[in-house]
Order: C-alpha cells, then sequence, then structure tokens
C-alpha cells in the first residue's frame, strides 16, 4: 500500500511537470487547491469555521500546534515523541534543525511519507525505475522521510549523521559506493578534497548554495551539481535536467512578498492533509528567474535561493540582501574563496577572511555598498581561520537581535 502511494505521486510527478504551458499548469493547481482548501484545511481546528486564511508563520503554528493537524497533537507530545520513537501511532513526527527557541515540529502520516518519497524520486532521479541507484544522505538530521526511501526496493539508500564527526562517518559513506550523493555545499567541498568517492550524480541540499562552491564542486566531481531545497515545510524545489532549480508548485502553491530585489515565499502545501501548512511564511529568500526554462518545464524556475530572512542586514530602514553582500566580497579580490561575514550591532559588520590577500579590498567594497544606501557602516574587518567554524554554515548572517 505505501509503495502504491511513493507509485502513484511519481507517476503523478512527471505527469503534471509535462503538461505543456503555464497556463494549463496552473488552471490543474487552482483546482487541486480549491480541493484542498474545502475539504481538507477546515479539518484541523485552527480554520474550523473560519472563512479567511491569514498569513501564519512558524511561531504561529508552534504556539498552538494542536490547532494545526488532525490527529490534535500538541508540541509538548511532539517533542517527547521526537526525543523517543519519533512515531505517535501511525503518524511520524520530524523536526527542524536549529536552535532551541527556533525549531519546528511536523507530523505526517505513512502515506505523506510515501507520497514524498515517491514526488522527490520523479524529481531528482526520474530514471530510478530502471537503475538502482545506491544513494548516500549527509545531512544534519535524520528523520524518518528517509527510512521511507530506505524501505524501497528501487535504490538502496545509507544515511550520514553530519554531526557526528566527518571522520566518523567518511569511512561508512566510501564503503556504501553511492552513486548518488546528497549533501550541504560545504560537505561536497570537503568531500571532494578527501576523494575515495565517485559519484555519477550529485545535489546539494539543506544550505545556499554559494557560487563559488558550484564551481569548485562541479570541477572536481566533474558532474553537474543538482540542488534539493527542502526544509522542515517539504520539499521545496529540484533541479531540472538543464540544472535550474524549479519550485515544486505541483504539491506547494507559492505566494510571494518582496524583500528588496528579492522575494520571500508563502507557502501552502496542498496535497497534505494531517498537518496544514496554508499561507505560512518561509524564512527563505529567492531571486525567482524572469523567463521560462528551456528545459520546458511549466513550473517556476529560480534563479538563486539566496538565504534567510532574518539574515538581511538592516541598518535603520536600510536593508541590504545577502546575496549583494556576498557578491561584493567575492567580487573585490580573485583570491576570496571563503569568508564570514556577521553584522553584530545596529551599525557595525565584521568580516572574516582566512588570509590577509584580499582583505582590504572586500572591506572598501562592503563600506561602498553601505554608502551607496546612505547607511553608515563601521567595517571591521580581520584575519581568522574558518575551518574552526565549519559547522556555522551560512556565511552571511546577522548576530544580534535588532528589536
Ligand atoms: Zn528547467
Amino acid at each position: 500500500m505505501n509503495r502504491a502511494h511513493a507509485l502513484v505521486a511519481f507517476v503523478r510527478t512527471l505527469w503534471v511537470s509535462r503538461r505543456r504551458s503555464r497556463a494549463s499548469f496552473l488552471r490543474w493547481q487552482d483546482r487541486a487547491y480549491a480541493r484542498w482548501r474545502r475539504r481538507d484545511v477546515p479539518a484541523v481546528s485552527f480554520y474550523a469555521g473560519r472563512r479567511d486564511l491569514p498569513v501564519i508563520d512558524k511561531a504561529a503554528v508552534m504556539a498552538d500546534f494542536a490547532a494545526f493537524n488532525r490527529a490534535g497533537i500538541t508540541a509538548a507530545a511532539g517533542w517527547e515523541a521526537f526525543a523517543g520513537t519519533r512515531r505517535i501511532g501511525e503518524l511520524t513526527v520530524g523536526a527542524s534543525t536549529g536552535t532551541s527557541g527556533n525549531r519546528g515540529l511536523f507530523v505526517i502520516s505513512e502515506a505523506e511519507r510515501f507520497q514524498w518519497l515517491g514526488v522527490m524520486l520523479a524529481k531528482a532521479l526520474p530514471d530510478v525505475w530502471r537503475r538502482r541507484h545506491r544513494v548516500a544522505v549527509i545531512l544534519p538530521l535524520h528523520t524518518a522521510l528517509y527510512d521511507s526511501a530506505a524501505q524501497s526496493r528501487a535504490l538502496r539508500l545509507s544515511f550520514h549523521d553530519l554531526n557526528q564527526g566527518w571522520d566518523t562517518w567518511l569511512p561508512a559513506l566510501r564503503a556504501a559506493r553511492p552513486t548518488v550523493i546528497v549533501a550541504p555545499p560545504k560537505v561536497l567541498v570537503w568531500l571532494a578534497a578527501q576523494g575515495g568517492v565517485s559519484p555519477q550524480r550529485i545535489f546539494a541540499a539543506a544550505e545556499v548554495l554559494d557560487p563559488p562552491d558550484r564551481a569548485v564542486i562541479e570541477a572536481a566531481f566533474g558532474l553537474r551539481l543538482g540542488q534539493i531545497y527542502m526544509a522542515t515545510e517539504g520539499l521545496l524545489g529540484v533541479t531540472c535536467p538543464l540544472g535550474r532549480l524549479h519550485l515544486a508548485e505541483d504539491v506547494i502553491r507559492f505566494e510571494y512578498e518582496p524583500v528588496g530585489a528579492l522575494v520571500s515565499p508563502v507557502i501552502s502545501s496542498f496535497t497534505r492533509r494531517t498537518q496544514i501548512l496554508a499561507r505560512y511564511r518561509m524564512n527563505d529568500l529567492l531571486r525567482l528567474s524572469a523567463a521560462p526554462c528551456p528545459c520546458g518545464s511549466p513550473l517556476q524556475a529560480v534563479d538563486e535561493v539566496v538565504g534567510r530572512s532574518d539574515d538581511v542586514f538592516r541598518f535603520g530602514p536600510i536593508m541590504v540582501t545577502p546575496d549583494v553582500l556576498r557578491n561584493a566580497v567575492l567580487d573585490a579580490d580573485r583570491a576570496i574563496a571563503d569568508f564570514r561575514l556577521v553584522q553584530t550591532g545596529p551599525a557595525r559588520v565584521v568580516l572574516t577572511l582566512p588570509a590577509p590577500a584580499g582583505l582590504m579590498a572586500a572591506q572598501a567594497a562592503l563600506a561602498q555598498v553601505f554608502a551607496a544606501r546612505g547607511a553608515e557602516v563601521e567595517v571591521v574587518a580581520e584575519v581568522a581561520d574558518l575551518a574552526a567554524d565549519a559547522r556555522k554554515l551560512r556565511r552571511v548572517r546577522v548576530a544580534f537581535d535588532a528589536q
């Protein structure tokens, strides 16, 4: 039965993405969304008897978790299950990584777990039905989502926990001889330097993919790097065969809030029935593609997942998005391959490079970015070892509370 759910989702995903025009796809999505809105959304207490769908966020959901899932599971019960078996009856409980105050829970049914697998495979490995892939997933958090893949006959899956020391899981990874590797970009960079694996396909997941990392990874493996954009909230996008990321609009309806030249998505997960995510504001920043992708998919293409909304630097009313800051640093001097940039106060940022080369040029470039926007900002520049900071994967981040 579970495999049937995966198979139906697999076929449906391929069928939907092969519809010809954007207009015809949107008509299909409108019908699916309307059905979910009518039948499934009112089944959880937050929406029972309510006509409007206000935009909500993680804080709203976590403040009254039981009101957003059919089973009425409270956050306390969810966290307790997550610490133990990660099951409540037939439901699976998962959680996002993050600092304790900022973590999100989710509950999904068995059917949804296998649908997720089917959608994921159809997008990432559409030839899975004729080739037996050995997939290695290297992520900071093991969720039961991956167990559904481990149970399938179509592929062999090994999971490697990033929270263990990297030298702990590397021998197991090599022994698994993966043909497909899914990992954060920084791990792929590191893995390329270690050698001993020769995948046929590689996917970046779970953190922002900066252009310099992409170049290093693709050169080291001699492969095109795919991208899987996912979050606690589900699977949000996967790259097409031409290497462009497409949003998973066949399972999620996206609305957008503008943030400078970028957008922050507000999502409605219209195939999920156990936990309702309706008009849920994500903490991500995307640059949408202006033109459709030549691959012919009707799904919205994304030029880049830039970072997180709370990593936008704000100086009073002036804001600067992480992509602008990153480009200023990297374009300042070709010697710069890695850096950290942290806003540490209302008018202060700290730039850290692993070596002196390019430091002054990058400092000047940042000062120019801020000055051009009329912000008076102190740019502190320093040289320090970034390797010790390897698990803090975001290059641009805000480390003080603006409120
Ligand atoms: Zn495409």
